[in-house]
């Protein structure tokens, strides 16, 4: 296996091109940050598109837009979330989809998924263990539209770098 972790995480994004990098500089720049009812309409809405639709993800993967990626193997890349919602907010997906869009919604997870899934929740520990979250962290996977999942390729939310609450919103 080749499990490189991304010595120097602009590599990833050092050969987009200009017109992405402009467009993902304005969402940056936007003020408007999204609210709780802004993420719950984006979830209703991404779970009326057909279930494998191509997803953000998928350009991120391709290396068609750019993401500040702190890991990557053959089979998983980690990169921080562009909506922090902790000091520390990565998001970790497969690199191939194979019809994970999720946990539930189908097509849904297999028993064929299982080595993929179990190696995402250890790539969380070990990407936890490279930020320095010695005091704990918490992984969260947003599944369906009452789980308020917005981005139809699965992956799992690490948050860290403060104190969390219980129960979640
Ligand atoms: P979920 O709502 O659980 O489906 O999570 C999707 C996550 O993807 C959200 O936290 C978004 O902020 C994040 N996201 C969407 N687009 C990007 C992007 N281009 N780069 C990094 N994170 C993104």
């Amino acid at each position: 296996m080749d499990q490189t972790r991304n010595p120097n995480p602009s590599n990833h994004s050092s050969k987009i091109s200009s017109s992405s990098r402009l467009l993902v500089l304005q969402s940056h720049l936007s003020t408007q940050k999204p609210t709780m009812a802004s993420e719950k309409e984006a979830a209703l809405a991404a779970a009326a598109l057909p279930a494998d639709s191509p997803t953000i993800f998928d350009k991120i993967i391709n290396k068609e837009i750019p993401a500040n990626v702190v890991y990557e193997d053959d089979k998983v890349l980690a990169f921080r979330d562009i909506n922090p919602q902790a000091p520390i907010h990565i998001l970790l997906i497969p690199k191939v989809k194979d019809g994970l869009s999720g946990v539930s919604k189908v097509p849904e997870a297999e028993e064929r998924h299982i080595e993929i899934l179990g190696r995402l929740l250890y790539t969380a520990k070990l990407v936890a263990k490279q930020e320095g979250l010695e005091d704990g962290f918490r992984l969260v996977i947003n599944d369906g539209p009452s789980g308020c999942q917005s981005v139809y390729h699965l992956h799992i939310h690490l948050l860290g770098g403060r104190q969390m609450n219980w129960p979640p919103g």
